[in-house]
C-alpha cells in the first residue's frame, strides 16, 4: 500500500444521482440508485470517475453498487489504494463492465482502485473489484471492502452485524487514552505488560488496549510469544517479508501475577468487564498455558466478577481443559473454512490439525463452556455452497452459542484463488446476506456478533443441536 488517503472525491463532473445518469441506467425515481465509481490517482487523491459506475466483487461474481446493497461507510472506516491493480468498473454508456488500467479522458494517467476497510461490526458483502498482474506486489493485511459514492457521500458494501460502540473511535478519545497511561504508570510502575499495552494504544491504535487504559468493555492480556500455526494472514508474523505484519508480537512473557494484576485492574473498575487472552500482537495462547494457567488461578483468587475468555485457534484440547480447568469462562476459536482442506491452507498448522480444533470445540462445549466462533468471512469463498454446507455441518453436530462474523484480512484475490486450490468444487457464490440469512434460517438461537460478550449475557442453558431443532419456529 502506497498511500492511505480519507479525501473527499473531487468532483469533476455531474454525477450519478443526476436524474440523466438514472435514466442512463435504467433506474427509475424511488428504486436504488446505482453508485458512482470512485478511482485513486497516483498522486493518492480519491475522484468520481465521470460515466462508470461502482462494482462490487463477489469471488469471480461482479455486482454493480447501488442504495439498497450498501451502507453509509461506517464511522472510523479508512479509504484505500490498491497499488499495481486495475478498477474494474460499469461503463454506462456501454452497458457492461470494464477493467480500466488508465484514465478514460486522459489515455497515459494511470488510475488505481479504491478499497474500504471498514470499520469493527460491519462484514463485508462484497470486495473491491479489481484485476492484479501476477507480477503485482502482495496486498498488506487489511480486508479490501467495495465502495462507491452516491449523493450523501461514501457508501460501503457490508452488513452490519454487531451494533454495540465497543471499537467506537468516537468514544475513544485520545486525550482520555493517554490520560489513562499515565494513571497506570503511576499504578504498575513494574508491570511489563501494562507498558506494552501502552504501546498497542498509543503507536498502533489498537481499540482493544485504548479501551483498557480508558476502562471500557474488554481488555487485552497478550502473552505468547511463539504460534502453532502460519497463519497466511497472521498480523504479527509473516516469514519471509512479502507482506508487512501490522503489529510486533510481544516479545516477553509476561509473569501470572503481571497477567493477574492488569486482569483485576479492569474487572474491578468496569461494569461486566471480559479480559481476553489470544490478541493480534501475539502468537496463540494455548503455547503460553504453563504462565495463563496460574494467572487465571491468581485473577479467580482476587475476584470472582469478570468474563475471562480466551481467543485461539483451539489446536491443544488437552492444554485447553487445563485452562478450563484453571477457571476460563469461554473461548473464541478462529477459523476461516469448515472444510478441512480450506482450513489448513490459510492455517498452515505445525503438528496439530484441524480435528484437534474440532476435538476442543467439542470439550469445551461438554463443560458448558461458552464457545464463539471467530470466522474469518472473504465474499467469494465464504458464500460458496460447499462452504456454507460445511458450517452448517459443523453448527448440526457443535451447538456453539456465537459466530462472531470477521472480515479476512487479506488480499481477496489470492484468497479466493488458493482456496479454490485447496477446494476445486465450491460452486458459485451466492452472496454473504444470503449466507447469514441461511445460518440465521438453520440456527435460530445462535448469537451474531462481532465482540466477545461478558458472561453476564451468556444464554442459561447449553444451545441445542440443530437436529434437535428441527421443526421449531425461530
Ligand atoms: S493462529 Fe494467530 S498467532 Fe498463530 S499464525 Fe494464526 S493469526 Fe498468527
Amino acid at each position: 500500500m502506497r498511500r492511505r488517503v480519507k479525501r473527499t472525491p473531487r468532483r469533476r463532473s455531474r454525477h450519478l444521482g443526476d436524474p440523466r445518469d438514472q435514466s442512463t441506467v435504467g433506474e427509475t425515481a424511488g428504486k436504488p440508485q446505482k453508485l458512482a465509481a470512485l478511482v485513486a490517482n497516483g498522486a493518492g487523491e480519491i475522484i468520481e470517475l465521470d460515466g462508470y459506475a461502482a462494482v462490487g466483487a463477489d469471488g469471480e461474481v461482479l455486482e454493480a453498487l447501488h442504495t439498497g446493497n450498501t451502507k453509509p461507510l461506517p464511522h472510523g472506516s479508512e479509504l484505500m489504494l490498491l497499488p499495481e491493480r486495475q478498477p474494474i468498473l460499469f461503463d454506462i454508456a456501454a452497458g457492461r463492465t470494464v477493467c480500466l488500467s488508465a484514465h478514460p479522458d486522459y489515455p497515459g494517467v494511470a488510475i488505481y482502485p479504491v478499497a474500504a476497510f471498514n470499520s469493527p461490526g460491519y462484514i463485508l458483502t462484497h470486495t473491491c473489484a479489481h484485476a492484479a498482474p501476477s507480477s503485482a506486489a502482495e496486498l498488506p493485511l487489511f480486508a479490501y471492502g467495495a465502495v462507491g459514492w452516491q449523493a450523501d457521500g461514501f457508501r460501503s458494501a457490508v452488513a452490519r452485524v454487531d451494533h454495540e460502540p465497543r471499537q467506537d473511535l468516537r468514544r475513544m478519545p485520545m486525550t482520555r487514552v493517554r490520560g489513562g497511561v499515565r494513571r497506570l504508570r503511576r499504578q504498575l510502575p513494574t508491570n511489563r505488560l501494562c507498558r506494552h499495552l501502552e504501546k498497542c494504544a498509543l503507536t498502533y491504535g489498537c481499540p482493544a488496549a485504548k479501551n483498557f487504559f480508558i476502562g471500557r468493555y474488554e481488555a487485552p492480556l497478550p502473552t505468547a510469544e511463539g504460534c502453532n500455526a502460519r497463519c497466511r494472514g497472521c498480523l504479527s508474523l509473516q516469514e519471509g517479508g512479502a507482506i508487512p505484519h501490522s503489529q510486533d508480537r510481544i516479545r516477553f512473557t509476561p509473569s501470572p501475577v503481571e497477567i493477574a494484576e492488569i486482569a483485576h485492574l479492569h474487572i474491578a473498575r468496569v461494569d461486566k468487564a471480559v479480559v481476553s487472552f489470544g490478541q493480534g500482537c501475539e502468537g496463540d495462547p494455548l503455547l503460553a498455558a504453563a504462565v495463563i494457567g496460574p494467572g487465571i488461578r491468581e485473577i479467580r483468587r482476587r475476584t470472582a466478577a469478570g468474563t475471562i475468555n480466551m481467543n485461539t485457534n483451539g489446536s491443544l484440547p488437552r492444554t485447553l481443559e487445563g485452562l478450563l480447568d484453571a477457571g476460563l469462562d469461554s473461548i473464541r476459536v478462529s477459523i476461516n473454512s469448515f472444510q478441512p482442506a480450506c482450513y489448513t491452507a490459510y492455517f498452515q498448522p505445525r503438528n496439530y490439525r484441524f480435528e484437534d480444533v474440532l476435538e476442543s470445540v467439542a470439550m469445551a462445549l461438554g463443560r458448558g463452556v461458552h464457545v464463539a466462533i471467530n470466522y474469518l468471512n472473504c465474499p467469494g469463498f465464504s458464500d460458496t455452497p460447499a462452504e456454507r454446507e460445511a458450517l452448517l455441518a459443523f453448527l448440526e453436530r457443535h451447538p456453539i452459542q456465537m459466530i462472531q462474523w470477521r472480515n479476512l484480512n487479506f488480499d481477496p484475490l489470492r484468497y479466493c484463488h488458493l482456496m479454490k486450490a485447496a477446494a476445486p468444487r465450491l460452486g458459485r457464490p451466492e452472496g454473504m446476506r444470503r449466507l447469514l440469512h441461511r445460518v440465521r434460517q438453520a440456527a435460530p438461537h445462535l448469537r451474531f456478533g462481532y465482540f466477545n460478550p461478558p458472561k453476564e449475557s451468556f444464554p442459561e442453558s447449553p444451545t441445542k443441536p440443530l437436529s434437535a431443532r428441527d421443526g421449531q419456529g425461530p
